[in-house]
């Protein structure tokens, strides 16, 4: 069937071009490339660290869908980095914004169709900014917006080994659905937003206008508009821009063609898939009210399924002594947060863990690199209010009590940000204070003499616009650093 109007035309064209992207996904040579950067053992372990606490807790999940959603933090937290304007590499200020301009021969290559022009009037340089599109590039700059995002993520996880669709949103905005092969279903994931599951984020949340959402992967092109919508009727209203029928045809002729060489076994299989995916559609999804951010929230709430219960994120972790530390009456804790690990001086536990092995419990936190200015911290996530982290010591069995508590426990705020602690124990003497942080750099207190356990909890608020998240910090420190901006000592007595 012929496109009959120029819109049809643009959208064919739009179609075509997101298939060749997609393709560009599929070079084992790149591949291998990027299996070195990703930290895949690292991930694999952390999956497998929350499997067995999910595990524990009666909850069944799949061991790929956990390294999922470690990918999608690693990739936000470490990997990529978000750039609104990018900064003037001679001062690092941010220049000023003057449209665009046509790509150079070595940024056309990577599929930069358009280039950001800005100009530093403190250096008299044009700053350019090519929007690259390609994932061996992408691999390199690790940085950008949405698309470089959608890009570069889609792209990883074809690398380890997931089936990966890259979905465009007509209005604007793009993202990744994997397929879970043990819920047999497509997750949507949102790399820029380190979210998964959670399809109608961009109705509810965002209060996007969506009209067409359409998935392109190796094998197929699928019209997924459905998962992301409860009204059905409302979206259809606004599907203007091409004869429904029209594209229902260019997609089967389309599958066709993507799917020609595919071996039989293999293509009655994504028949089978895109059945079922079909039949998914054929009922709005259900909102049951589930509050969803704006843009940008960077929440780490991950539901498993949708109606289960989002895993906390606490580990309930408690630090109780060894054998030796009991002997030494000595119990001696810090954390490297340039090196995300924990040095246990007195146990064998040496340069162990990240940030969050050893957390009692923790609410809108993340560890953050910023590779540009070489630091690494500790802070709330993007569009939260407040932020918790939680370390116990528990010494109850050990027949001893705390005599002398010494912590280093560093912060950084900028703007109006606050860092606030709280020292406690729950044991008789039910005592607790707060630090302001200036205070406790370093604190050496006998407060807590004579209690079996003491909690440690960092509150992270306040701060102004857009960046109020970043703040307030816990721990920054140089990624060359080897100080460490988190310690905990405390001196025993028997009892
Ligand atoms: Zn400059």
């Amino acid at each position: 069937m012929q496109a009959n109007s120029e819109s049809e035309r643009e959208f064919f064209k739009r179609i075509v071009s997101y298939i060749k992207l997609v393709k560009s996904f599929e070079n084992s040579d790149l591949w291998n490339e990027a299996q070195e950067l990703i930290p895949i053992e690292e991930l694999n372990i952390k999956a497998a660290i929350n499997s067995s606490v999910l595990e524990s807790k009666g909850i069944d999940v799949d061991l790929a869908d956990l390294l999922l959603k470690e990918l999608l933090h690693w990739f936000k937290s470490e990997f990529f980095t978000w750039v609104d304007k990018p900064k003037c590499e001679n001062c690092g200020k941010l220049p000023e914004d003057r449209g665009y301009v046509p790509p150079d021969d070595s940024e056309e290559i990577w599929g930069a169709d358009r280039v950001e022009q800005y100009f530093c009037s403190s250096c008299n340089i044009f700053v350019r900014f090519p929007r690259y599109k390609h994932p061996k590039k992408l691999m390199e700059t690790r940085r950008g917006r949405c698309g470089e995002w959608a890009i570069c993520f889609t792209f990883i996880c074809r690398v380890m080994g997931y089936d990966a669709r890259f979905v465009c949103d007509w209005n604007d905005h793009v993202w990744t659905e994997i397929f879970s092969a043990t819920q047999n279903r497509w997750l949507h994931c949102d790399s820029c937003e380190n979210i998964c599951d959670q399809p109608l984020i961009y109705e509810k949340g965002w209060k996007k206008q969506n009209n067409y959402i359409i998935a392109f992967s190796r094998d197929e092109i699928q019209d997924v508009t459905w998962r992301y919508t409860c009204d059905f009727n409302e979206v259809l209203k606004r599907r203007t821009l091409c004869r429904e029928v029209w594209l229902c045809n260019i997609i089967v002729l389309l599958n066709d063609k993507l799917q020609k060489n595919a071996p039989a076994e293999y293509k009655k299989m994504l028949y089978h898939r895109r059945a079922l995916e079909l039949a998914e559609f054929l009922t709005p999804p259900k909102y049951d009210g589930e509050h969803y951010s704006g843009r940008n929230s960077g929440s780490l709430e991950w539901r498993l399924t949708r109606k289960e219960t989002e895993v906390p994120e606490e580990n309930a972790y408690e630090f109780k002594l060894c054998c030796q530390e009991i002997d030494h009456q000595h119990f001696h804790i810090k954390y490297d947060c340039a090196s995300d690990k924990y040095v246990r001086i007195s146990d064998n536990l040496a340069e162990t863990g990240n940030w969050a092995t050893y957390v009692f419990s923790y609410n809108n936190v993340f560890r953050k690199v910023e590779h540009d200015w070489n630091t690494a911290y500790l802070c709330r996530t993007e569009g939260s209010s407040k932020g918790l982290i939680t370390w116990k010591f528990n010494f109850k069995d050990s027949g001893l009590i705390i005599r002398t508590l010494r912590a280093t426990l560093n912060s950084t705020t900028f703007e109006n940000g606050k860092v606030k602690w709280f020292i406690s124990t729950d044991s008789e003497l039910k005592f607790s204070k707060i630090y302001e942080a200036k205070d406790v750099v370093p604190l050496k207190t006998d407060e807590f003499r004579g209690s079996t356990n003491l909690t440690i909890t960092a509150e992270l608020v306040e701060g102004s616009g857009n960046q109020a998240w970043q703040h307030a910090q816990l721990f920054r420190q140089t990624l060359n650093s080897s100080e460490f901006p988190f310690e905990v000592e405390i001196f025993l007595d028997k009892q």
